[in-house]
């Protein structure tokens, strides 16, 4: 091992080569007998303590202490003073100018020696302990900068999980989650300051049709703009929030009136009315908005929702695009329509439901040519039941499946009956309901076994669907209606013009019948838009070699407007409300007198 090297800086040559004497069996020395070389010295060699006399000629040790210790190099060498005085006041200046030790002349090589291995042994710990403690320096900064990275990389995920859980991601609204936590807080600071709020349900109207017609992608870019539409529509202070689908919540705080809320309802729904604009094509909307209020409509929460809820179907059923407060009366015909639904489930074992038929007469000849099945139900205690409740309550369940074979059954077995009677000319529409076309439902097995059962040419069945079933599962639904085609069925569109589908979609279906919705025939003024719209409509779907049939017709005005236009077939009260079958019996027989006459 080699050994330690010490410098002496003493002019007096003598006691130099006694020290030197004293060291050399143990360590190096180096020589500077003139002080101002000591740094050139220092400069040359490694260094590991220095013996450093106090009274030189030309300069006194304290100076050179102070130069060795001012260089960063060389600061941390032990320095030990050598002086023939003896006096406490220089030892103490010696210490404070950073030496470690000092030794008195004349020396005594056993201390002498004895206090150099020390202080290089003390200097080397410290230097060791500096490196180690450097080390370990870096190493907590290195720990603490990686800590600090995974901190802030958990505080990330934190937040990114946070706004999962609680933000919507298509709209960036906030989504249920954070809905019912910041309504539970309006909830518990309406409570505490006697204050009141109020919740809106906003449910689209016909963006189903959108997503259907015009694809999810489309569907997705309205519900965007929806949101920023609603979120303009309220105050900072309100949130707006999107609960799934088409269905949105704007909660107003610290309201003074009720009547506010009726202000910013009636604001969303002429919002949400202006078309949108998506890839240069216009969308047209509207909402439904139902409201509940605190303290008025709502002992808890939960209840609040369901009470907005419950307005919100009620502006639903009254025709859309408008808004309600919620009203005890909603909770009873909500309450109604469960029993409905439970009446419903017994009506068609009491025989309570049944069939009525609606002429539809061939233009050309003025005969009839079909009759349409319209579902009746004379409820034991309520009456009458309009139809389109009746299969609004049966799809609502599975309830639906029951009766649309159950009309399927009874169509066919009377369609049947008046064949036998000798009216074989006589076609029957039968409409169905788009669940019935379920993929758990074999429809076609259940269409072919009832004409197998009741012995009917199978193009006198017209069966009615709409467009919403053809844009729900396009590739299915086209198989079962081309199956249906291959039994020989005749397809009819149902309420044409109510939905999203243009004639070119449809001429992708096997489809042979086209009914225009009765809304088509209001105002049908020379300029008006459903005048030009109906020319558009029946040009285009005879282009298509589809039998155009106008339902609803209740003027002679309306008639020979269709009739001008070519239109084929057509029904309405102006020719018979739907009546029963022994009314349309009588209608035939009188057909066939006056045909005979
Ligand atoms: P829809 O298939 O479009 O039937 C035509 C509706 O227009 C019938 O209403 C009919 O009574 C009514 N109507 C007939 N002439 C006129 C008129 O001159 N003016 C007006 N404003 N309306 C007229 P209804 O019977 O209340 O049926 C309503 C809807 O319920 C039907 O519309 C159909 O979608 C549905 N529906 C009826 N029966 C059945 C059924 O057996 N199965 C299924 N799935 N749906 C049915
Ligand atoms: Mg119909
Ligand atoms: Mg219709």
């Amino acid at each position: 091992m080699s050994k330690d090297t010490i410098l002496i800086v003493d002019d007096e040559r003598f006691f130099c080569s006694l020290l030197e004497d004293i060291l050399k069996d143990d360590y190096q020395t180096i020589i500077v007998y003139d002080s101002n070389k000591t740094i050139e010295a220092l400069s040359k060699h490694p260094v590991d303590l220095i013996l450093l006399d106090i009274i030189m000629p030309d300069s006194n040790g304290y100076e050179v202490c102070k130069t060795i210790k001012s260089n960063e190099l060389y600061r941390d060498l032990p320095v030990i003073f050598l002086s023939a005085k003896n006096e406490m006041e220089d030892e103490i200046r010696g210490f404070n100018l950073g030496a470690v030790d000092y030794i008195t002349k004349p020396i005594s090589p056993p201390i002498v020696k004895a206090r150099i291995s020390t202080h290089i042994a003390l200097a080397k710990a410290t230097k060791k302990l500096q490196r180690h403690t450097h080390e370990l320096e870096q190493l907590v900064s290195q720990r603490t900068e990686k800590l600090t990275q995974e901190i802030s990389k958990k505080q990330e995920i934190y937040e990114k999980l946070h706004y999962l859980a609680n933000y919507d991601q298509l709209t960036l609204l906030p989504n249920r989650n954070l809905f019912n936590e910041r309504l539970a807080y309006a909830y518990e600071l309406a409570k505490r300051n006697n204050s009141s709020f109020c919740l809106l349900l906003i449910d689209l109207d016909r963006f189903k049709y959108v997503n259907d017609s015009l694809g999810h992608h489309i569907g997705d870019l309205v519900l965007e703009q929806v949101a920023q539409r609603l979120s303009a529509c309220v105050r900072g202070v309100d949130m707006v929030a999107r609960l799934g689908g088409d269905e949105f919540t704007v909660t107003l705080t610290e309201l003074k009136f009720r009547e506010d809320a009726a202000i910013v309802a009636e604001k969303i729904i002429a919002d949400i009315a202006q078309p949108f604009e998506i890839h240069g094509q216009m969308i047209h909307i509207g909402c439904s908005i139902g409201i509940s209020s605190f303290p008025d409509d709502g002992e808890d929460l939960h209840c609040m929702l369901k009470n907005a809820d419950m307005a919100m179907y009620a502006v639903k059923e009254k025709g859309k695009n408008a808004y309600a407060f919620f009203s005890p009366e909603m909770r009873k015909h909500a309450n109604h329509r469960i029993e409905l639904e439970e009446d419903l489930y017994k009506a068609l074992a009491n025989n309570e439901i049944y069939l009525h038929y609606q002429p539809i007469i061939n233009l050309k000849t003025k005969n009839i040519c079909a009759v349409e099945a319209l579902l009746r139900w004379k409820h034991p205690k309520h009456g009458q039941i309009a139809a389109d409740k009746i299969i609004s309550i049966a799809e609502d369940s599975s309830l639906i499946i029951k009766i649309g074979e159950w009309v399927l059954n009874k169509a066919c077995q009377q369609l049947s009956l008046w064949h036998s009677q000798g009216y074989t000319f006589l076609n029957i529409a039968i409409n169905m309901s788009a669940r019935q076309f379920d993929r758990k439902n074999d429809s076609v097995a259940l269409i072919k076994k009832m004409f197998d059962q009741y012995q009917i040419p199978k193009h006198s069945i017209h069966l009615e669907i709409t467009e919403s079933l053809m844009q729900k599962d396009t590739n299915f639904i086209l198989e079962i209606l081309s199956d249906l085609k291959k039994i020989g069925i005749l397809l009819s569109i149902d309420d044409f013009g109510t939905g999203y589908s243009s004639l070119s979609f449809l001429s992708k279906f096997p489809v042979d019948f086209l009914k225009i919705d009765h809304s088509f025939l209001r105002d049908l003024s020379l300029e008006s838009k459903n005048n030009i719209l109906i020319k558009a409509i029946i040009a285009m779907a005879q282009s298509l070699n589809l039998t155009v049939i106008a339902e609803g017709i209740e003027t002679g005005e309306q008639l020979s407007f269709l009739q001008q236009q070519g239109c084929n077939q057509a029904q309405g009260n102006y020719f018979s409300s739907p009546i029963s079958a022994s009314e349309i019996e009588k209608m035939l027989r009188a057909e066939a007198r006056l045909n005979l006459n």
